[in-house]
């Protein structure tokens, strides 16, 4: 599978899982942690969580699934902005990580900007892995402006941004992923099939079908596509983690690539930076 390289030079799979909505129905359960083994097995072994999904539940459940499997897996949670302080970005870490059943993350977001000054979340986040809870630190939902301000403030350490970004959400291409790819950071896209909304797009099933694929593997195989991004599509089974992992294995070419370009065209001018 494609891989992305942090600055530090570790490398991940260009195509990781998300866990937004899991662990809110008690009878999904079961699925939920198999499918995320699963995804591991097959080589998606990003996993993305936050404190916020099913208020820490999620966490748990990604606890659960990645029981004895710990060291194989690059471990993402993100916290709250009005937890981003240095008196409770410490804590809310020790929470994340007693959830998660681990003593480390491998890469740890602020979830989106809130009221604390940057400076003072980069300081926090510094000494989180000072003292070796976290890895590596990221942000989430930035701008090019948020990033460029991050940077003023001592932020060069950022690892990541992790933004909407599919098919139908190119406005980052005029101005957030170019600031990211000058200074090689990489982004991560969420919401790849736009939560299931693009697998019904009747222009992308066309598209896909004349390559035998389906339109989820087409979406995510056209974020894999670009270099420095890291898809995380969410999902509930074993069936959707293994179709969505033969997306990595789909190449598409130029004619591909123009026609998708044609269908889903990037803004022609700038565009605020979405969020869902
Ligand atoms: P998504 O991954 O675009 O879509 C998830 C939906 O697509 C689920 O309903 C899933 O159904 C369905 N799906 C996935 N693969 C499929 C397939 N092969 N065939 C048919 N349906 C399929 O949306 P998302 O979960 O909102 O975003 C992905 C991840 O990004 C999240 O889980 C979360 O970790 C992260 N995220 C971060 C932010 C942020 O602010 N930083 C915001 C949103 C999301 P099933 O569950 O039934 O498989």
């Amino acid at each position: 599978m494609r891989s992305v390289c942090f600055r530090d030079g570790l490398e991940v799979p260009a195509l990781g899982q998300g866990t937004w909505k899991m662990a809110e129905r008690r009878k999904r359960r079961k699925d939920e942690i198999a499918a995320l083994r699963t995804g591991v097995e097959l080589g998606m072994t990003l996993i993305d969580t936050a404190e916020m999904y099913a208020d820490g539940d999620c966490e748990r459940l990604v606890g659960e699934a990645i029981t004895g499997i710990r060291d194989q897996v690059f471990l993402v949670s993100k916290a709250y902005p009005q937890n981003a302080s240095s008196a409770r970005l410490p804590r809310a870490c020790d929470a994340s990580l007693e959830r998660l059943g681990t003593d480390r993350l491998d890469l740890y977001l602020l979830h989106w900007r809130g009221g604390v000054p940057l400076a003072e979340t980069v300081e926090a986040m510094q000494r989180l892995v000072d003292a070796g809870k976290i890895l590596r630190w990221g942000v989430s939902n930035f701008d090019a402006a948020d990033m460029q301000e991050l940077d003023d403030v001592g932020g060069d350490a950022c690892a990541t941004d992790q933004i909407l970004y599919n098919l139908t959400r190119r406005g980052p291409e005029r101005d957030t992923l170019p600031w990211l790819a000058d200074r090689n950071v990489p982004v991560m896209a969420y919401c790849p099939v736009e939560q299931g909304r693009l697998i019904e797009h009747p222009d992308l099933i066309a598209v896909a079908a004349d390559l035998n694929a389906t339109p989820a593997q087409l979406a995510l195989a056209w974020l894999m596509a670009r270099d420095g991004v890291v898809a995380i599509p969410k999902a509930g089974s074993i069936e959707h983690v293994r179709e969505n992992r033969a997306a990595a294995d789909l190449v598409i070419g130029a004619e591909t690539l123009a026609r998708l370009d044609a269908l889903f065209p990037a803004p022609a001018h700038p565009v605020p930076l979405e969020m869902i």
